[in-house]
């Protein structure tokens, strides 16, 4: 790898030649170029990324902007739009694919290999009914939200840019069509294994899949049911991450589910403002199947759906193989709950582990679903117990509460002050609430990008106590309540 010296001062990436699916052959998809959109312009740009890139200097250039609009391809670069497959809502879909990204390529950075990817790049083989295009909207919240997830410590998909451009697209109206640059070490969905199982119903592309996607993204691993229980591992953690943060994805479709333990596919999600265990962000979700609570089960269904995938590959009687991939999902629940134990330990502040915990964690939550109290506030004020009161309806339940939680403390001679920068740390002021991202949007819509680059800016210390963007971190006004988030993007 070339010293960091070189990728600062970088002017033009080096691009691979191909890929990690498009290297393995025409089954796993099509290269084509991207279809050029009218009038590109900058929208927002993510600088604490561009510079762990090593792009900085490259994102100033003219090069840069046409080829992240999809209006000019580099040398070298050969696009490359990946088939999957995959369940939606619980219902085998069939086919899907990149119907409006394209790989770029990979890159080296000063983080590792990169693949980069265009979201909204035009028709692609795999557009099924879709134009091919993303809508501004979904793009600023895509853009902002990948951003947040990264600063709160939670695995997923990064977002360099987005480039807007005049084009009109249709949704429920006419909007305007965007461009995002996606960055991630690999965008491999749990739907590209059930395609070449399902789908292709093609086993030597199925495990050439998997012998080099173990080889490598899991080094160390070897065989399906290994790999399994690494993903389901992952898995749990990153379902747990989000439980802790209040985030609901809102489309846990089996296409939207990463290989690698990533947050992929922001679409319509949510984070919980008032604790409703069963809120759904996604005003599509008719039945609720994503609602925030079903989120780990879910996540746990879909590796079913991608154990089912894998099942050709295992040898031996079908019965012994699927008693083997099932052991292989096995450590989900105890993987997932620990995490869940733990995450909610930390943020009530505490160090010391003690059986009771999980159930002082349990019905702190069952308090803050009682009185519907706000999720991200309620947690960042547990740290001043007077202030986190004001969250109840029920002050004598939540002082009952709190004559336990203070008995807890003081088995570990907790330090309040040290306690107090320790929950800070765990429960963030800042998190990317619907309303803050449809100003943004409104602005953005309007050519203005300034609100977006600021709320990125607060956004990327979701911890800090940033005192001068308090209204960043307040109850969301009551127009929020009748936003409406939907799989159209
Ligand atoms: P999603 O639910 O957004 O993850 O999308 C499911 C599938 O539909 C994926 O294969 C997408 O690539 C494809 N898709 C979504 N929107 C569009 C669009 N506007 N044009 C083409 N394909 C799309
Ligand atoms: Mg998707």
């Amino acid at each position: 790898m070339n010293a960091p010296e070189t990728f600062s001062s970088r002017l033009t990436p080096a691009w691979r030649d191909a890929g990690f699916l498009q290297a393995l052959g025409p089954a796993f998809g099509t290269e084509l170029p991207p279809r050029a959109v009218s009038e590109p312009a900058w929208g927002a740009r993510s600088p604490a990324l561009a510079v762990e890139l090593g792009l900085v200097d490259w994102l100033d250039t003219r090069e840069a902007l046409a080829v992240l609009a999809g209006n000019q391809v580099p040398s070298g670069v050969r696009p490359f739009a990946s088939v999957y497959s995959g369940h939606q809502f619980g219902v085998w879909a069939g086919q899907l694919g990149d119907g409006r990204a394209l790989m770029l390529g990979e890159i080296d950075t000063p983080a590792g290999a990169m693949e980069v990817q265009l979201k909204g790049s035009g028709l692609t083989p795999y557009s099924r009914m879709g134009d091919g295009r993303a809508v501004l909207r979904s793009s600023v919240r895509e853009f902002l939200c990948s951003e947040a997830m990264h600063a709160l410590g939670i695995p997923t998909t990064r977002a360099l840019a987005v480039i807007t451009s005049p084009q009109p697209v249709r949704r429920e109206t006419i909007e305007t069509a965007a461009v995002v640059t996606r960055v991630a070490p690999s965008f491999l969905r749990f739907g590209h294994f059930e395609h070449f199982a399902h789908t292709a119903q093609d086993t030597a592309a199925l495990q050439q899949l998997l012998e080099a996607t173990t080889q490598r993204y899991f080094p160390g691993i070897s065989g399906p049911a290994a790999l399994l229980e690494e993903v389901a591992r992952r898995t749990a953690r990153l379902v747990a991450q989000w439980q802790l943060v209040g985030f609901c994805h809102g489309v846990m479709n089996t296409d939207n589910m990463s290989l690698l333990g990533l947050t992929i596919d922001y679409g319509p999600f949510g984070f919980l403002d008032a604790f409703d265990p069963m809120h759904v962000c996604n005003h599509s979700d008719d039945q609720g199947r994503y609602a925030y609570a079903r989120q780990p089960s879910v996540a746990f269904w879909n590796l079913h759906a991608l154990a089912q995938a894998l099942l050709p590959l295992v040898d031996g009687p079908k019965e012994a193989a699927s008693e083997q991939l099932l052991a292989a999902l096995e450590p989900y629940k105890a993987e997932f709950a620990a995490a869940m134990v733990s995450g909610l330990r930390t943020k009530l502040g505490l160090v010391a582990e003690h059986d009771d915990d999980a159930a002082l964690a349990d019905d702190l939550l069952k308090l803050m679903t009682e009185d519907r109290a706000d999720f991200t506030i309620t947690w960042r004020r547990m740290s001043d117990l007077a202030a986190a009161r004001d969250c109840f309806l029920q002050r004598d339940k939540f002082d009952a509460w709190a004559e336990r939680y203070r008995a807890r403390l003081a088995l570990e001679n907790s330090d309040d002050s040290e306690r107090r920068i320790r929950m800070h740390r765990a429960n963030p002021k800042f998190v990317l609430r619907n309303h803050l991202a449809q100003t943004a949007i409104e602005r953005a819509q309007h050519g203005d990008f300034s609100e977006t680059q600021r709320l990125l800016k607060v956004l990327e210390h979701p911890f800090d106590e940033q005192p001068h963007n308090e209204a960043d971190a307040a109850f969301p006004p009551a127009w929020a309540t009748q936003l409406e988030v939907s799989c159209s993007s």
